[in-house]
């Protein structure tokens, strides 16, 4: 009935703005920095907190701890981190709307590129990527390869400048740019698609205000107490109901 009800609400969307959340990285099989297990055991091996390591104050302040830490659990995802089947299902969806003259656009805060990898072109990553790491100093990009190879803090091949990770540390802000993308794609969606994450999360409870219609649908294998301000919740695995409404 629920499959029913969002297959409808999916063909009657000209402009779909998508949230993808966390739980679209579980999904694709890589532990969360935020989640306990792994929490756990980052902490007792280093003495110091995910959420911690990756601070700005922290990258400031021992950016040699940091870039040990970001080497060993940040970048060692970054070949084996494979899109899922709801990521697929997102690039269908795109291509779709796009023949009907429509508009598919995914935000998200994670760093792994998933969606980009499947195929998806219309993607906003609020907080960057692990992929284009930056010199401070002149510019020139660097793959995560560049920085597994260097020892300790990498350093530019051409300027020697400090290269710093392409992603948003925790205490810096979000880019204007995106902040004003994110909002205008959401303003204009007749549907916003709320997938592995809760409407209480950071960027749904920031941008979800931008959103005028009926069609909030949330996707999430947890329930949450503002799950009820959504027009349609299935709570499944995203990688379950996505493929099946989606040809
Ligand atoms: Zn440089």
């Amino acid at each position: 009935m629920a499959y029913e009800t969002l297959k409808q609400m999916i063909a009657e969307s000209r402009r779909i703005m998508v949230f993808s959340g966390m739980g679209m990285i579980r999904e694709s099989g890589i532990a969360y920095f935020r989640d306990a297990p792994y929490a756990y055991q980052v902490e007792a091996e280093y003495g110091v907190s995910p959420e911690e390591f990756l601070s700005a104050a922290f990258y400031n302040s021992r950016p040699s701890l940091f870039y040990k830490f970001y080497k060993a659990e940040v970048l060692k995802n970054r070949n084996h981190a494979r899109p899922n089947a709801a990521h697929y299902a997102l690039v269908r969806l795109e291509q779709q709307k796009e023949r009907e003259g429509g508009k598919v656009t995914v935000a998200t805060r994670s760093i792994s590129s998933l969606h980009k990898k499947a195929g998806s072109r219309n993607v906003i990553e609020a907080c960057g990527n692990m992929f284009h790491n930056t010199c401070t100093n002149c510019g020139k990009e660097f793959s995560p390869d560049y920085i597994m190879e260097s020892p300790g803090i990498p350093h530019c091949d051409e300027c020697q400048g400090a290269i710093r990770p392409g992603i948003l540390l925790a205490g810096e802000m979000l880019d204007n740019g995106i902040v004003t993308r994110i909002a205008n794609e959401t303003e204009a969606a007749d549907m916003l698609l709320v997938i592995g994450t809760h409407l209480d999360a950071y960027m749904t409870k920031r941008f979800r205000q931008y959103y005028e219609g009926e069609r909030l649908v949330l996707i999430n294998d947890e329930t949450y107490p503002t799950d009820k301000l959504a027009n349609l919740i299935i709570h499944e695995r995203v990688s379950d109901v996505l493929p099946q409404v989606i040809d």
